[in-house]
């Protein structure tokens, strides 16, 4: 069967790629068109990965009237692929609506002419043989990279936009909220394993990452006790994340937890056990009870937080 062409769109919000963009670039062979705010500095992040973008400076996230816009754009194409990131998952149905097109939601591979998605707790892939045109949302996969190579020549597009989809309006946009923030999304990861000892542990484990701008994530052992939520597991079968700093608490670093963590610039691992994998791949090892060191993080955590406290250092300070 002759090779399927392809092309990824990628919603840009602040000059900033979303997570699964250059998953979804390798996916449609380099062919790439970036909509949104900040599309030409965003180029930037996808050196190395093509030589050439097409890019539409297209303001605030509309996911209808991009959607119109981009269809005629990109209805030449057998593949369209999309981040399965929120925008991208907001605007890949429309788009596959307006085309007439099925949609494979979170793909974790595109090859030729067979799309993988995991199924089965991600134990089993399973291939679709592409017969029709369609639209593809990926998940980001493991491992950031480190790009090397030359800045993307950026094509400036101005598709035809028209004005009778009605789109929500942008008021506001707030900083995310960290305990509720896609975990793929999240630069600082507080997260727990099998060596914190409660579900309260996790409660506490929350308000610290919160203290320090970070989230709450866990292992497999912990969502299957039921402590946290499914949506806070790191691991292939969980969440794939790309922090800049990871923090384990009590996580012996099995291979199916490690595969989703993407490659940290900063891994502070607790672990009584000082050979476990995770202690190995960390850059700041300790070897200590994970119960107790969170214990004494939120102790100092809320000292700090506390006037009371300030207002006495002043005393010191003065005496
Ligand atoms: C198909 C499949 C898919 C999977 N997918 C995932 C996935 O997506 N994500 C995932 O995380 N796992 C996944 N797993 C499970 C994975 O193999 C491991 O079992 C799991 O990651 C281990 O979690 P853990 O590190 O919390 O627990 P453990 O491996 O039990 O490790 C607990 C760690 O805590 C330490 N410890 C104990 N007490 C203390 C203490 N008081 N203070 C400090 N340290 C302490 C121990 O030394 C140990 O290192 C999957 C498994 C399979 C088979």
């Amino acid at each position: 069967m002759s090779p399927r062409s392809r092309v990824a769109v990628v919603p840009v919000r602040d000059a900033t790629l979303p997570a699964g963009s250059i998953d979804a670039a390798r996916a449609a062979d380099g062919h790439v068109i970036l909509v949104g705010a900040g599309v030409r500095a965003a180029a930037e992040s996808l050196s190395g990965v093509t030589a050439r973008v097409s890019a539409w400076e297209a303001g605030s996230f509309a996911a209808g009237a991009w959607a119109e816009a981009l269809a005629p754009e990109v209805s030449g194409s057998d593949i369209v692929v999309l981040p399965a990131s929120p925008d991208g998952r907001d605007l890949a149905p429309r788009l596959a609506a307006l085309l007439g097109r099925p949609v494979l939601a979170g793909a974790v591979a595109v090859r030729d002419d067979v799309v993988s998605t995991a199924c089965l707790g991600g134990g089993v892939l399973a291939d679709h043989l592409v017969t029709e045109p369609i639209v593809v949302t990926v998940q980001p996969g493991p491992g950031r990279d480190v790009l090397r190579g030359a800045v993307p020549e950026v094509e400036a597009i101005e598709p035809t936009t028209t004005t009778g989809t009605r789109d929500a309006v942008v008021v506001e946009v707030l900083p995310p909220d960290v305990t509720t923030m896609d975990l793929a999304e999240s630069r600082r990861i507080l997260g727990g394993g099998a060596g914190l000892d409660s579900a309260e542990r996790f409660a506490e484990l929350t308000a610290v990452a919160t203290a320090l701008g970070a989230s709450m994530g866990a292992t497999r052992v912990v969502t299957d006790r039921g402590w946290v939520a499914h949506s806070r597991q790191i691991g292939t079968t969980g969440v794939v994340v790309a922090p800049e700093l990871y923090l384990a608490f009590g996580i012996s670093g099995a291979v199916q937890h490690t595969a989703g963590l993407g490659d940290p610039d900063h891994v502070i691992s607790i672990n009584t056990d000082p050979h476990c994998p995770m202690m190995a791949m960390a850059d700041l090892a300790v070897v200590a009870d994970a119960n107790a060191t969170l214990e004494e993080l939120a102790s100092r955590l809320s000292e700090a937080a506390d006037p009371r406290v300030d207002e006495s250092a002043e005393v010191r300070a003065d005496a």
